[in-house]
């Protein structure tokens, strides 16, 4: 069923109307017809997030990958006639416009200052929403439950699936837009109010709010599942909802995790299981897209069950769309098609840990309060503003609680004598413009405190960003510039409040 469903989706759907698979298949000497058993897809060379970077003589490298429909080619087709003849020009009209006209668009929280946006079509809402209506199904939502999408408002992918999937499935989900729109106290409050079911966010924020709450003394005694999505769920993190769940009132809730990206335009999830369980693995829509693990070395199929990098093709989209898309995330498990244990659906299930391949790491790249930062354009951001001498960002964890939400600390040494409140509205904003994220705290210091920060003279280099993240966090090591120039041993050294970690 695949291999027909990505044959006619060739056919009708990529080469007519994407200039840059059009190119490429002609490049290869490839047409839709070659492709006759899954097999074949190996033949399409892959595309990565490379592929998708502007470039100084292309400003809009996504634009190649949207499908732009010819009219001809569309008016001449049977179906197309028929449709005219049955319902009306205009009626074709319409619905033509409702697959291929862009509407909507998510957007990778990469690349900060260009990140690459993903348009949807009516068409791709709707299976926006079915994949949504399936995820609600698989983590076990129930139509009189009551949800909370604690997802941060953006134009991200995780909080529109929550969104869309809401009255796909029929239930009833209050968006809070995260700690960005109405802060830990506006969440909770919502808790109190809407008692609900069922949390849906991200780890470290869904963990600071529950953190929160148990510190408050706050019951919330019908909380069922939280479902988690957008960054990955660390060793430990499950366990410790459970029981921060039992403190405010719900023992026995469960966690699931799911799994979605930019590129996929869709997310897939863990089904429900005990926290002593081992968990289901990601349940995939197979008429919506191909999964492939490859090995990120070779770029060799590898065989199921084998762990290794993930590739998507997608089968029903219109858009923006990439096929054989390289996503960075490795899978340890790999892809099995064992019916599940937990739930006995039969769909294919992507098994065991995600992490992102050391590709992704050498970009400078890394996540901050959940958002994919790019350092290197954060330096620019800091070196440009004026008033500002040295600088350094540190990063850590609040309370140092290796589970909390991640805390953006910007130290600078103020010069020419700026007005405090002004400078630190105009870092803000600086940081807002270019990374989505802004510093929880800026902090004061003269030249010499500077000095000691940054290690100068005890380091072979400044230190300008220092990652004080615990391990076990996730949080990498060698995001700090030029991290690969620098010693080790020089991690032991990096302020008063190191943990002297070394990687
Ligand atoms: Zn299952």
């Amino acid at each position: 069923m695949q291999v027909e469903q990505l044959r006619d989706y060739l056919r009708r759907v990529v080469l007519p109307f994407s200039a840059h698979y059009r190119d490429l298949f002609r490049e290869h000497g490839l047409t839709a017809d070659a492709i006759r058993s899954l097999e074949d897809l190996r033949r399409v060379p892959f595309t990565s997030k490379a592929d998708l970077l502007n470039t100084p003589d292309n400003s809009q490298k996504a634009r190649e990958f949207v499908l732009i429909p010819e009219q001809q080619v569309l008016s001449r087709r049977p179906s197309t006639i028929v449709k005219a003849l049955l319902h009306g020009r205009e009626e074709a009209r319409r619905g033509f416009e409702r697959e291929f006209r862009p509407i909507f668009l998510t957007s990778t929280t990469g690349r900060s200052a260009d990140p690459t946006p993903f348009l949807f079509t009516q068409h791709d809402l709707d299976n926006l929403a079915s994949a949504g209506k399936r995820l609600f199904e698989v983590c076990g939502a129930e139509r009189e439950m009551r949800l909370l999408n604690m997802f941060p408002y953006a134009p991200h992918l995780a909080f529109w699936q929550a969104h869309y999937g809401g009255p796909a499935f029929g239930v009833f989900v209050m968006s809070t837009g995260g700690g960005k729109v109405m802060g830990t106290e506006g969440n909770l409050r919502l808790i109190r109010k809407i008692k609900p079911d069922v949390l849906i966010g991200m780890p470290t924020f869904v963990y600071h709010v529950l953190h929160q709450a148990a510190e408050e003394g706050l019951r919330c005694e019908n909380l069922r599942r939280v479902v988690l999505g957008g960054e990955k769920v660390p060793d430990g993190m499950r366990r410790k909802l459970v029981n921060l769940a039992a403190e405010l009132g719900s023992p026995g809730m469960e966690v699931v995790a799911t799994y979605g990206f930019t590129e996929a335009k869709m997310a897939w999830g863990e089904c429900a299981c005990a926290a002593d369980q081992t968990p289901s693995g990601y349940h995939l829509y197979p008429d919506l897209g191909i999964f492939e693990v490859i090995d990120p070395k070779t770029g060799e199929v590898l065989p199921s069950g084998h762990p290794g990098e993930l590739v998507f093709t997608p089968l029903d989209s219109r858009g923006s769309v990439v096929l054989r898309y390289r996503t960075g995330d490795c899978i340890d498990g790999g892809l099995v098609y064992e019916p599940c244990p937990h739930c006995g659906r039969r769909a294919p299930r992507l098994v065991g840990n995600i992490s992102r391949s050391s590709e992704v790491k050498e970009m400078h790249l890394d996540k901050i309060k959940g958002t994919l930062v790019d350092f290197n354009q954060l330096e620019h951001v800091l070196d440009d503003a004026d008033n500002i001498g040295a600088w350094q960002l540190e990063l850590r964890k609040r309370n140092d609680d290796p589970l909390e939400v991640d805390e953006l600390i910007l130290h600078v040494q103020k010069i020419n004598g700026a007005d405090d409140d002004k400078l630190i509205r105009d870092l803000n904003s600086r940081f807002v413009a270019k990374t989505e994220v802004h510093p929880n705290r800026v902090v004061f210091h003269d030249g010499e405190e500077m000095r000691d920060l940054q290690g100068v003279g005890v380091q072979l280099k400044e230190e300008k960003i220092v990652d004080h993240r615990p391990k076990s966090a996730g949080g990498l090591a060698n995001i700090r510039k030029k991290a690969d120039a620098t010693p080790e041993s020089s991690f032991a050294n990096v302020g008063p409040v190191s943990k002297g970690r070394k990687e």
